[in-house]
């Protein structure tokens, strides 16, 4: 470091030499007294402190598996946030509880930061998170996101979309990061599943199975609720019922290719716009977030809501989404809640405890999707042979011979 004072008076560069060392009380910076080798009088303060690394430098690592899927972008993490909780949230509300998830993720940032060993750092420098200055795991960031929806606290209903969305599958998470689907890196060496990191002081499981570990969930979330008492209320369970045995058997269902759609959905302004069946797998595909396993099934789930309105031209799309809501409770717990909640436009939280405890009384029978296997009984097959008869018979020169069976 050359002296600023002879720089600026004289042009030359002379090399300061440091004549004393002081540490601060905390340890994070140091100061250093440096003087000049041709004037006294020339002496200068430094002080020197480690450089917090900036979130966008940050790779996330996925709690789930050990893998480094992306660095941190803030504008992802708000697409998410804005996608998890359906519009139940304005968009400086949106912005305010992402704003407070970086500040939270940025003072606590010398805590959260993973260690990485030299092994671990070749495969980073492999990843999507190359050349990033340290990596924090997705599960911090979702849990810095919740504590956000706190400080913004008074839409509840919209923290537990997000929760739901989040703590459903950890498989799926993006927490801010872009994961691409396909193409992911090997995990880093160092990350043992079976001793997953925990949660901080997190003291919530993390992953939500069903209706009945969010029941347990909210309830240790906002204790005042008292969301589990209604499971508990004796007088409320009116005791084996006999379709319970019916219960057990799944639904089965065989998707058709040869499903007959509605030409126009009539909307709740009274409004009537074409039926679009991208249009309602998109809303499966944002209903399903939860379930990664439930995420290649989304032709099926619309094939099935289809289904059930076959031979309608106009469809109300009140019915739409009473089918879409009967198929998610039928395959999904924690999709059905999400999208009920929002369907049903819960506003309050309370409301939310007894549909979970409905769902956990009254389950809907789960449904089976069928492969759909060659069946000569199959109207679709029976199409087919009946045109490759009709074509056997124009080479063999009569129609006619061949279905009547006559020589
Ligand atoms: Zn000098």
């Amino acid at each position: 470091m050359d002296c600023p004072k002879c720089l600026v008076l004289t042009g030359e560069s002379r090399k300061l030499t440091v004549t004393e060392t002081r540490r601060s009380s905390d340890g994070s910076s140091t100061r250093r007294a440096r003087k000049c080798p041709k004037f006294d009088s020339h002496v200068f303060w430094t002080t020197e402190a480690f450089e917090t690394p900036a979130l966008s430098n940050l790779g996330v690592q996925r709690w789930l598996d050990g893998r480094v899927i992306g660095r941190f972008d803030r504008d992802l993490l708000a697409q998410d946030v804005r996608l998890s909780v359906a519009g139940l949230m304005s968009e400086p509300d949106v912005e305010g509880v992402v704003e407070n998830a970086c500040r939270r993720i940025s003072a606590k940032l010398p805590s959260l930061l993973q260690t990485i060993s030299r092994d671990d750092q070749l495969f980073l420098d492999n990843s999507p998170a190359a050349g990033a200055d340290g990596i924090i795991l997705d599960r911090q960031i979702l849990l810095e996101v919740e504590r956000a929806f706190d400080d913004i606290g008074h839409n509840r209903v919209a923290a537990l979309l997000y929760s739901m969305a989040h703590r459903g599958a950890p498989a799926e998470d993006s927490f801010g990061a872009a994961a691409p689907k396909d193409d992911l890196p090997e995990p880093l060496p160092s990350y043992d599943p079976a001793s997953r990191p925990s949660y901080g002081d997190d003291p919530e499981p993390h992953t939500l199975r069903g209706g009945s570990d969010l029941l347990h969930w909210i309830d240790a979330r906002y204790p005042q609720l008292k969301a589990l008492k209604d499971l508990e209320d004796p007088q409320a369970d009116r005791g084996p019922r006999p379709w319970q045995d019916w219960l057990v058997m799944p639904e089965d269902f065989w998707p058709d290719r040869r499903l007959s759609y509605p030409k126009e959905v009539l909307k709740s302004n009274r409004t009537r716009v074409p039926f679009r069946m991208r249009n309602l797998r998109h809303s499966l595909e944002r209903a399903v977030v939860t379930n990664p396993d439930l995420q290649g099934k989304v032709p099926e789930l619309a094939e099935w809501v289809v289904s059930h309105v076959q031979g309608q031209a106009v469809v109300k799309s009140s019915q739409l989404a009473t089918f879409a809501m009967d198929v998610l409770r039928k395959t999904d717990d924690l999709s059905y809640l999400r999208f009920a909640f929002i369907q049903k436009n819960y506003t309050h939280i309370s409301e939310c405890g007894p549909e979970i405890v409905g769902l956990i009384r009254y389950p809907s029978r789960r449904l089976r999707f069928i492969p759909q296997e060659p069946s000569a009984l199959h109207p679709g097959n029976v199409q087919m042979v009946e045109q490759a008869a009709k074509q056997l018979s124009q080479w063999l020169g009569g129609y006619r011979a061949i279905t009547s069976g006559q020589p």
